[in-house]
């Protein structure tokens, strides 16, 4: 079998050597060109420094995995001026220290940006081609600069490096839908300067945070200041199913009077079981340093909750009880084992790439 053909061309490489067995196919590998071009400063090198053995995983055949095993050299770079003095062969095959060829990492990349880093592992690991996440979220090449232009109507938000404890502050172009700076905290300073360089601004939107109003005012003070419509929409949300929650009872007798022939149902969500001992001491916590006269962003400093947890133990009378851990559903898991049994079947039916 020509297994050459299957190769990228002008790859300068030969196939040595196959072996096909019930889940792999491993190819051999050889480069064929007998110099190579140096990477910085671009002169011929042909003086072979040593040889090593690379893996890469290529496009999937017939069901079965792809492994190529590559004799790579590396090489002495001899122009006196150049500061590289050895230098690894460069593949048509493959950039440098990458596993995956660079049509399986173009395959892999296209998917990570349709499906999502996590999702396409999982349907990678079906299709034999096992991924991790981390792996496939570097797959993805750079996206254009997408600061650049002027930035009429300004989106800012924060979000967390790790929740709790450290925020930042994303900054959306309202009028193209995309992200295009992050900054690394939530400090006016930091925004002030970000503002006071597009002084094109007119309309910023923004929640509520103290320290987004000040800095809209400093950095921006051309630009009206609009409460954005997902905060709004999250706040009187939030105070809607408080004051529900408050007359769930009162309501619910109301309802059970006037309609006595219907069996009124206790969804899942709102089954509570006995408060864990670590809800108990937070709520504890929380009540001792409210009767101190503590407000609640003293209280989020002094205990490290999230400001969420403070707002919401502060306006219980009772330690708040735990809903029953419920199994995360994936859109995925009514056809998992169908895809399963297929792959184990050997009919390799189910290949999504
Ligand atoms: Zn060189």
């Amino acid at each position: 079998m020509d297994y050459q053909a299957f190769l990228p061309d002008p790859a300068n490489l030969r196939v040595n050597d196959a072996h096909i067995s019930p889940k792999t196919v491993w190819l051999e590998i050889a480069s064929t060109a007998s110099t190579c071009l140096c990477p910085t400063c671009g002169h011929t090198a042909a003086r072979v420094h040593s040889r090593y053995q690379r893996v890469l995983k290529d496009l999937a055949c017939f069901g079965r995995r792809v492994r190529l095993h590559l004799g790579v050299r590396r090489f002495f770079c001899d122009t006196a001026s150049c500061p590289q003095r050895i230098f690894c062969e460069r593949l048509v095959l493959a950039a440098p220290r990458q596993r995956l060829t660079r049509r399986l990492a173009q395959q892999v990349a296209c998917i990570t940006l349709e499906a999502g880093a996590a999702c396409s592992a999982r349907c990678l690991a079906l299709i034999g081609q096992p991924v991790s996440p981390d792996t496939l979220l570097r797959s993805v090449p750079e996206s254009p600069d997408a600061s650049s232009g002027p930035v009429r109507h300004l989106g800012i938000d924060d979000w967390a490096w790790r929740k709790g404890q450290r925020y930042g502050t994303i900054l959306v172009d309202l009028d193209r839908h995309q992200a295009i700076d992050l900054l690394p905290d939530r400090e006016v300073k930091t925004l002030v300067s970000w503002l006071q360089a597009h002084p094109e601004l007119e309309i910023i939107t923004r929640d509520r945070l103290g320290a987004y109003q000040e800095a809209a005012t400093l950095g921006a003070p051309q630009a009206l200041q609009v409460a954005d419509r997902w905060h709004l929409l999250k706040n009187l949300w939030e105070t809607l199913e408080r004051f529900l929650q408050r007359l769930h009872q009162p309501l619910l007798e109301v309802f059970r009077k006037t309609n006595p022939q219907h069996r009124v149902p206790v969804p899942e969500s709102s089954r509570i079981c006995p408060p864990t001992p670590r809800t108990q001491q937070r709520f504890q916590t929380i009540q001792d340093l409210k009767s101190l006269g503590d407000s609640p962003g003293q209280i989020t400093q002094r205990t490290g909750f999230s400001r969420v947890t403070v707002r919401k133990y502060l306006h219980l009378k009772a330690s708040p009880g735990q809903p029953p851990r419920r199994r995360r559903t994936r859109l995925i898991d009514p056809h998992r084992e169908w895809l399963t049994a297929q792959w184990d079947a050997g009919t390799r039916n189910a290949t999504l790439v």
